[in-house]
């Protein structure tokens, strides 16, 4: 199985995963990118997973489904483009030979989804790391952040994150946008002494300056940089508490003013 981020509008990825002639579709929020790779690699789509209502996440779901008769999956409680499978938490998910398990996300989006899988094949010859666990998670994890609380309660979005954050260490996290570098700035302004942090921060501005996306990000990684899966450290929730005096024992007010600084942070 090949994993592939087609960058679509300023900074998202549309996730494609293919065994070489069939595929599926993460959130192609525009087709052409997608009719474009398929046509270019010989691919029939199979299958578009949407992990939430946006418009940069469902934009050209109609029209794939009409062109390839792509099976769509989608949040149950989301106005996802019709006809499509309505799924939530606990739900699992057939696609090219692989099970996905469906987990609850709401925070970004009220009924905003993510689809995790175990294990994905591997074709004799590929790296190790391609055969692990997967998880795209649209707009809810991000490398070194997390998504704005369009519709959801701080409290949602940490017991999301939480979730999330419990996943093997070694997955891969498929977020469905670039915000990587812009996140780090934030996340050394909250972590300055987190050497981890500054670390991977140096590693990504070169990958950056290659053109290459930061993307997908490993869950074990993002545990020790990323500060919204880090509010109940000490340090994040002193953090916390400098910024707007949320008490530090208080985890979900710790939560609320890390995201809130950040949306304010320039
Ligand atoms: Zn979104
Ligand atoms: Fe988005």
């Amino acid at each position: 199985m090949k994993l592939i981020p087609l960058p679509a509008f300023q900074d998202n990825y549309l996730w494609v995963l293919h065994d070489g002639r069939r595929a599926l579709v993460v959130d192609p929020g525009d087709a052409q990118p997608v009719r474009e790779f398929l046509a270019r690699s010989g691919l029939q789509l199979d299958a578009i997973l949407v992990t939430h209502h946006h418009a940069d996440h469902v934009g050209g779901v109609d029209a794939l489904r009409q062109e390839t008769g792509a099976a769509v999956f989608g949040p149950a409680h989301e106005p996802v483009p019709r006809p499509f499978s309505p799924l939530s938490g606990g739900d699992t998910v057939h696609v090219l030979g692989m099970r996905f398990q469906v987990i609850d996300v709401p925070g970004h989006t009220a009924g905003h989804i993510a689809y995790f899988t175990a294990q994905v094949p591997q074709d004799a010859g590929e790296p190790a790391a391609d055969g692990g666990p997967l998880l795209f998670c649209g707009d809810t994890l991000f490398s070194g952040g997390c998504g704005r609380l369009f519709e959801g309660t701080p409290a949602q979005m940490l017991a999301s994150l939480d979730a999330l954050a419990a996943l093997p260490a070694d997955t891969r996290v498929c977020c469905a946008h670039e915000y990587t570098l812009s996140n780090l700035r934030f996340a050394r302004a909250v972590e300055p002494g987190n050497q981890a942090l500054l670390a991977y921060q140096q590693h990504c501005e070169q990958v950056r300056a290659g053109g290459q996306p930061t993307l997908p990000a490993i869950l074990g990684e993002e545990r020790r940089i990323n500060p919204f899966l880090r509010t109940r450290l000490p340090a994040v929730a002193q953090a916390a508490q400098a910024y707007n005096g949320a008490d530090a024992g208080d985890d979900v007010a710790v939560f609320a003013a890390i995201r809130q600084w950040k949306n304010e942070f320039r």
